[in-house]
């Protein structure tokens, strides 16, 4: 059982079965819906998907009809896309997941679409917190 959270804690999910097709989607939407150089992204089935939300937080946004992305009203965390064409399975975006996950990420998607300025294969630092040049 996986389980995650948004942002502020007002909705929970939890996950009971695998997280499969796990990518890292540079496409543009992913890009402007996360702030983010990409999101990554699994799908998992609609039937092994709970999410608990006793506030009643949950909204969405229909940018194509029948393509959703529910999201904290709250928050406005990213929680789980879903389509009318297959109801049957949704996509997360891994980031909201609390608890370690056995599956990894098979690739980088839509890299022609990628923000100029991020470079998959770059040799920076790594910090495990802030940067130490950080003006705080
Ligand atoms: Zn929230
Ligand atoms: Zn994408």
């Amino acid at each position: 059982m996986y389980q995650g959270s948004c942002l502020c804690g007002a909705i929970k999910v939890e996950i009971d079965g695998p997280i499969t097709d796990i990518i890292h989607c540079h496409c543009s939407l992913c890009r402007k819906s996360s702030g983010t150089a990409y999101a990554t992204n699994g799908f998992i089935q609609a039937e092994s998907f709970k999410v608990i939300d006793p506030e009643q937080q949950l909204g969405y946004f229909e940018r194509k009809e029948g393509r959703r992305r529910h999201f904290c009203g709250n928050c406005a965390s990213p929680v789980y896309s879903s389509s009318s064409a297959d109801p049957a399975r949704y996509r997360i975006r891994l980031g909201i997941l609390d608890t370690p996950i056995r599956e990894r990420p098979i690739s980088h998607n839509f890299v022609t679409s990628k923000a100029d300025w991020e470079d998959l294969d770059a040799a920076l630092p790594r910090y495990e917190q802030y940067e130490p040049s950080r003006n705080k």
